[in-house]
């Protein structure tokens, strides 16, 4: 830290956070530690509890985020890890649009009857506090996807806790670059490091972030009996991507307000939804058909699931059964990696269904 102890700027703590000491000899970047067992009488003992290249992941995007951070196998694992905090037949808020394995988890709780769900509609703030009467957890995710929408979470984290309730914002989309939801009040954050945050496409991993004293203990005692923890091969990997995540980010978001505003000049396009930041673009397309032509036929674009790459990809969502019926069948979601805008433009172009 410099002598006047002001704070970092986001990219200057992107870079330095979670390093270890400097010292001769010290290497720059923490070391991928294979290790399933340490010796007894330290604060790790087993590997299932703790793991130094972890801690190095987890300094670094608790830094960005401005929380206590912990790590897991998937996104999917840090969301399961956050729904355990709801208690038997407790009632969820969650939006209506959001990542479907958000969702899916969701209904099989509440079929099984292990918590209750009120499906809500994130842009009015009014009836997502309305709901979260009596509940215990309010889940956000903002921006949605893939349908874009976003809360007004100063308005709903004021309203959801003068109502009891936690509130967990999924922060994937936005990345803490854009957006954070602990300074708003958020008791937690939900990250799919799997995307942005790693952003190569080429790991798995989930993290939390709280700032709650009370809650960070709850998340460590319960990675550590469910045992969903990720591999410390893949917390190195995901904090070389973190390191970058500010130029990747401003890349990516630059060149999507580019083609969202050619995208929107485009006949075949029926309707642009961009939120005004990050990289994920949804255009909606007539139909169907003249989506899968798009997706089909382009060739610097990966026709592919998943986000946050520097690859560019795109996919309709309704190609899965598990999207909402409410998303147009003619919806592509166009996730921009760091290739040339009119490369980009080019290949989206040829591909377009005049
Ligand atoms: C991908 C994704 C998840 C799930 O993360 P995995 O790492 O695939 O388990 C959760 N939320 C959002 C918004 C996502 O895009």
């Amino acid at each position: 830290m410099p002598d006047d102890q002001r704070p970092l700027h986001f990219t200057t703590r992107a870079v330095v956070a979670g390093r270890p000491a400097a010292g001769p000899d010290v290497p720059l970047n923490a070391p991928v530690v294979l290790a399933s067992t340490y010796g007894s009488y330290g604060e790790l003992e087993y590997g299932r509890y703790g793991n130094p290249t972890w801690t190095a992941f987890e300094d670094a995007l608790g830094a960005l985020e401005g929380g206590r951070c912990v790590s897991y196998a998937s996104g999917m694992a840090a969301i399961g890890a956050v729904l355990d905090l709801v208690p038997v037949g407790g009632l969820v808020v969650a939006p209506r649009h959001s990542y479907t394995g958000t969702v899916m988890c969701l209904r099989e709780l509440e079929e099984r009857g292990a918590v209750r769900v009120a499906w809500v509609d994130v842009t009015d703030a009014d009836g997502v506090v309305a709901a979260s009467l009596g509940a215990a957890l309010v889940w956000l995710e903002s921006p949605t996807n893939p349908a874009l929408e976003v809360a007004d979470l100063p308005a709903i984290i004021e309203g959801a806790h003068a109502n009891g309730a936690l509130v967990a914002v999924d922060n994937t989309f936005a990345t803490p670059l854009l957006q954070r939801p602990l300074e708003h009040g958020a008791d937690l954050v939900v990250h799919s490091v799997t995307k942005y945050l790693a952003g190569h496409s080429d790991l798995l991993m989930g993290a939390v972030l709280t700032a709650d004293g009370t809650l960070a203990p709850r998340l460590l005692a319960q990675r550590s009996l469910h045992g969903a923890v990720p591999s410390p091969f893949e917390a190195f990997l995901a904090l070389r991507g973190l390191r970058t995540l500010a130029v990747r980010m401003e890349r990516a978001q630059a060149t999507a307000q580019e083609l969202v505003q050619r995208l929107r000049r485009h006949a075949g396009v029926v309707e642009v939804r961009y939120p005004g930041f990050g990289g994920i673009v949804s255009a909606v397309l007539p139909d169907a058909e003249r989506a899968d032509a798009l997706v089909g036929g382009v060739r610097l674009w990966r026709a592919a699931t998943s986000l946050g790459g520097v690859e560019s990809s795109l996919e309709r969502r309704r190609r899965w059964s598990s999207e909402a019926p409410t998303i147009p069948e003619g919806l592509v979601r166009l996730s921009i990696g760091l290739a040339d805008a009119d490369d980009l433009w080019a290949d989206l172009v040829q591909a377009l269904p005049a």
